[in-house]
């Protein structure tokens, strides 16, 4: 018997139907003699919609009411399923964030978990009673409902299984795995079988929405074998084959795998990026800090950064930011950072993209990097900034191209071919 904490996204609980056919499969493994925690999404489209209303009311909403708004898609699947459940003849009771005590910092619209209370879920199943746990929301320490960020339901889940100890965490979504990249936009794409999880670190990171990075890291930090699976598939599926589908997060690379796998795993993109460059400023130490430093107080991420070589004492930086929060950086650079810094221009690009290659065998071969910038200036692609780790590279390219860059790139890397 084994303790699961399984992550339905909000296709596999778009509809009643969708809803009963995830009680279904739920019911299937507690028949199985699991005890499980289960955590749903908003249905989907559900928080598009309410992120819309609010911004019909407020345009520039208050983080913390938006999270009040926000947050409500997912009270509504947790008590329909647990109710489902009960249908099916099931002892079920449900929990929003709050009410588990999913403590998050208050960082509105993008806090982080920093603890989960388990004593009513663990009391509740040994009572004997499938716990469904509502994803995407938590509580402040002052009591102040918060949210994790889109997609923030794979890390309630991964969390949940890290402070239950869970033997395993499945994330069910509309694809039966990790893929080779987007298999939307690249039908050739194939599924992985195995993916580590510093490729599905950088993977994330570089725009795979398929899980979010946060649900990634706390996987990663606290071992939880994590895997990602197909909710569309039929529910009665034996759980002896199931529990053997789609992608497993591993911890440490299989020799034998690593040997025969291919350089590159796969090819990540981003489209919704802006850049924003800051022409002369003064060369000197703490520069980079004064410029970042307000824009990382105000809780936005900044990715790809490039600080020009200096000229007559001056350079220029530039760095890319996710575009919802481009109009917030660059008020703070003109109201904040301008004052005392005295750069001459600022200037932004909202109509970028970016595309990564990420794989571990990129550690042990060289001209990875070469090949992909051949591959991309065959096709005419102007490289606007180049970024890279250990096992990723990443390149800033004009928006238009994204979906060229990533076809031909998982082609010249022979992502298509078994
Ligand atoms: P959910 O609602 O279940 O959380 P998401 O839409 O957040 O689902 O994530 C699943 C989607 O991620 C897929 O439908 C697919 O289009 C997209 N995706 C992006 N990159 C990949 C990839 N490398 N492998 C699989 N899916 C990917
Ligand atoms: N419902 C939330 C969203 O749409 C969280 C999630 O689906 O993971 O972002
Ligand atoms: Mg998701």
């Amino acid at each position: 018997m084994a303790l699961i904490v399984q992550k339905f996204g909000g296709t596999s609980v778009g509809s009643v139907e969708r809803i009963k056919n995830v009680a279904r499969r739920v019911a299937k493994w507690k028949a199985a003699g699991h005890d499980l925690v289960v955590v749903p999404s908003a249905m989907s489209g559900e928080t598009n919609r309410l992120i819309a209303l609010a911004k019909e009311v407020q345009p520039h909403c208050d983080p913390r009411e938006l999270d009040v708004v926000a947050s409500t898609g997912e009270q509504v699947t947790i008590g329909l399923l647990a109710m489902a459940l009960m249908e099916l003849g099931l002892k079920a009771k449900s929990y929003t964030g709050w009410q588990v005590r999913v403590l998050t910092d208050s960082a509105f619209t993008k806090s982080r978990i920093i603890s989960i209370e388990d004593e009513h879920i663990k009391s509740d199943l040994k009572a004997g009673y499938v716990v469904v746990v509502a994803g995407f929301q938590g509580v402040d320490a002052k009591g102040n409902i918060t949210t994790l960020g889109r997609g923030g339901s794979d890390t309630s889940a991964v969390a949940l299984a890290t402070a239950l100890r869970a033997d395993e965490c499945q994330i069910y979504t509309d694809v039966d795995g990790v893929y080779t990249t987007d298999p939307r936009l690249v039908p050739e794409a194939r599924r992985l079988r195995t993916v580590t999880f510093e490729e599905m670190l950088e993977l994330a990171g570089a725009g795979s929405k398929v899980l979010q990075i946060r649900s990634v890291e706390f996987a990663g930090k606290y071992k939880v074998p994590t895997r990602v699976l197909s909710s569309l598939t039929d529910p009665a599926l034996p759980v002896a084959e199931e529990g053997q589908a789609g992608t497993l997060i591993t911890f440490e690379e299989d020799p034998h795998m690593a040997m025969e796998k291919a350089v590159i795993s796969g090819v990540a993109f981003q489209r919704d990026e802006a850049k924003i460059t800051v022409k002369d400023v003064p060369d000197r130490p703490g520069v980079a800090y004064a410029i970042l430093g307000p824009i990382a107080d105000a809780h936005i991420d900044v990715d790809v950064i490039v600080q020009n070589v200096g000229h007559d004492g001056m350079t220029d930086m530039t760095f890319t930011v996710h575009r919802n929060d481009y109009t917030k950086a660059m008020k703070i650079l003109k109201e904040q950072v301008q004052p005392h810094l005295k750069f001459r221009e600022l200037s932004g690009d909202e109509r970028i993209a970016k595309v990564s290659i990420v794989g571990m065998g990129m550690r042990s071969h060289a001209g990875i990097a070469a090949q992909m910038f051949r591959t991309l200036a065959e096709e005419g692609i102007n490289i606007q900034m180049i970024s890279t780790s250990e096992i990723k590279i990443t390149v800033v390219i004009e928006e238009k191209y994204t979906e060229l860059a990533v076809r031909v790139l998982h082609k010249a890397f022979e992502l298509d071919q078994a």
